[in-house]
């Protein structure tokens, strides 16, 4: 998805190519199409179309996948503003 961006150069989105098994699940779930399957492994194709849901983390069967949803998503930040900054990451709503 190319019209809605967050800011670029900021997501911590890392992926292990060689951990990867190819099961297609990263993409399947990713709103914004950050990655690709090539030679049945992901690839990360849109770095910076990444807003750090943490989606794709959460779905990746083999752990492959590691995004800090603390940075880059809103709900948790303001979740954090509100609750206090030991929300946990996984309490945001993505
Ligand atoms: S964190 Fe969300 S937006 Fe970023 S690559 Fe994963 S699923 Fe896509
Ligand atoms: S969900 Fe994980 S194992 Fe599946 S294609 Fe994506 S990175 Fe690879």
């Amino acid at each position: 998805m190319k019209d809605i961006r967050y800011i670029d150069g900021v997501s911590s989105i890392t992926l292990n190519e060689e951990t990867c098994i190819g099961c297609g699940m990263c993409l399947q779930v990713c709103p914004h199409a950050v990655f690709i399957l090539v030679a049945k492994k992901a690839r990360i194709d849109d770095r910076d179309g990444c807003m750090e849901c943490g989606a794709c983390a959460m779905n990746c069967p083999v752990d492959a996948v590691r995004v800090n949803p603390g940075v880059g998503c809103a709900s948790l930040i303001i979740k954090r503003w509100l609750k206090g900054k030991n929300m946990p990451a996984d309490s945001c709503c993505c």
